[in-house]
């Protein structure tokens, strides 16, 4: 049964029994209209409320300023990847544009022929490597612009032979000059490899102006205090911390969208050999729809809305209560881990380790993948479910997401501990 059920997976995630329950009622017959929620027209009033709550509420747990915008998208974490390419290189044309024709004494063909020489000389896209989904944002870009137009930051696997599992030293960086953007993933699902806070290279100067930094926060989001301000863009899949697959958001500084700045035309960009992008993709388009451009998925957005009115009635200080649980519940985990080190061995560095993804080896009796057969067959007659790593790195992986209870991650240290002692 459900209940006997602690489900560890990478996302999607376990979500609360209640707002399942809820939600199946929803589908079939929403607020006694006699239709459900995805039978609903997205044009709906009841279709608008629903997202304008979820903005709202999201913005209160996360605390974002008035001058951002909340946007619901499709295409997932992936579609994150290409989106935030395509809009900031956008965004970059077009305030390059706005530099060159407010210098004064050049006709049209001076200013296109600057433009020109701008994006084949200077266009930069900045990418930090640290894992499996940076990697991929990474290649993303190359595919969408080519490989000359991506500047590879700093690789976290060409400094730790071969394998994730650390953040290279900031001093190491290689950061363009007014990148059209700074890329990093908040928490490698993978790898299990998160920022510990807001790298301070990035941060604004006194004058509040600082590289164009773009983070995907698909696997930590609502899990910590994230000082908003700082970014220019943040997105995430909703199907880990926030609700069910479906759904991407992007948190995005009002200033980098019309009317404040508008993306160039098809016909400039096509003049300077840049791609644009499919209009779903358009943060622009999305924004002054309130993310009703097309089809959304009102279902998905009325689960998360869920998700956030209950942690909202559950943690009176807002993300700072769920920051200290998800604390709380990842110290337990990796103490049985670190309490055991002739069974374990938890596979990034200490200093870089995820609260959410928490990623180990069983080294008990010498035969890893033995032991980790054994492992997952007796962790599983326990109820303990989902903990098979990634098939590409294999191991463990037991992924502490917000859904996870206090009590669900100390059955899991328990098992841990009990598992090292017996033989
Ligand atoms: N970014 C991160 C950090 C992820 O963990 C994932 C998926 N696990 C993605 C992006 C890709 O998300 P999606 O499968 O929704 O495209």
């Amino acid at each position: 049964a459900r209940e006997d059920i602690t489900y560890f997976g990478a996302g999607p995630a376990l979500l609360p029994t209640e707002t399942l329950e809820r939600a199946a009622q929803a589908l079939v017959n929403f607020n006694e209209t006699g239709l459900g929620l995805a039978e609903h027209s997205h044009r709906s009033e009841i279709a608008n409320t629903i997202i304008n709550e979820a903005k709202a509420d999201l913005a209160t747990f996360l605390d974002i300023p008035d001058d951002y915008e909340i946007l619901f998208m499709q295409g997932g974490g992936t579609g994150g990847f290409a989106s935030t390419a395509y809009n900031m290189v956008g965004t970059w044309v077009a305030n390059k544009q706005a530099e060159i024709s407010s210098q004064p004494g050049q006709n049209n063909s001076e200013q296109t022929q600057l433009l020109n020489d701008a994006v084949n000389n200077d266009l930069k896209l900045d990418y930090i490597v640290t894992g499996s989904w940076s990697a991929k944002a990474a290649a993303e870009a190359a595919r969408l612009f080519g490989q000359d137009k991506v500047n590879i930051v700093a690789d976290a696997k060409l400094s730790n032979n071969g394998k994730f599992g650390i953040i290279p030293d900031e001093s190491t960086w290689k950061l363009s000059k007014n990148a059209a953007l700074v890329y990093y993933c908040d928490n490698e699902t993978v790898d299990g490899v998160e920022f510990a806070g807001f790298p301070k290279i990035l941060a604004p100067g006194p004058d509040g102006k600082g590289p164009i930094v773009v983070a995907d926060m698909s696997s930590n989001i609502l899990s910590r205090k994230v000082d908003v301000k700082n970014f220019s863009v943040i997105f995430f899949g909703a199907q880990k911390n926030l609700g069910s697959t479906g759904i991407t958001v992007v948190i995005i500084k009002k200033s980098l969208i019309a009317p404040i700045t508008k993306q160039p035309s098809a016909q400039t960009m096509r003049q300077l050999g840049l791609p644009i992008p499919p209009i779903i993709l358009q943060y622009d388009t999305i924004a002054q729809n309130n993310s009703l451009y097309n089809t959304l998925s009102i279902f998905d957005v009325y689960i998360a809305g869920q998700v956030l009115k209950r942690a909202l009635a559950n943690f009176p200080d807002n993300v700072s209560g769920q920051e200290k649980l998800s604390k709380q519940k990842a110290q337990l985990i990796y103490n049985a881990l670190d309490s055991h080190p002739d069974a374990y061995r938890v596979v990034p560095d200490k200093s870089v380790r995820s609260r959410m993804n928490i990623c180990f080896r069983v080294t008990k009796g010498g035969d890893i993948d033995a032991a980790e057969k054994d492992f997952l067959k007796q962790s599983t007659a326990l109820g303990l479910t989902g903990l098979k790593g990634h098939r590409s790195v294999g191991g463990i992986r037991a992924s502490n997401y917000n859904s996870i209870t206090l009590e669900g991650a100390q059955k899991l240290a328990q098992f841990l501990i009990d598992f090292a002692k017996t033989s």
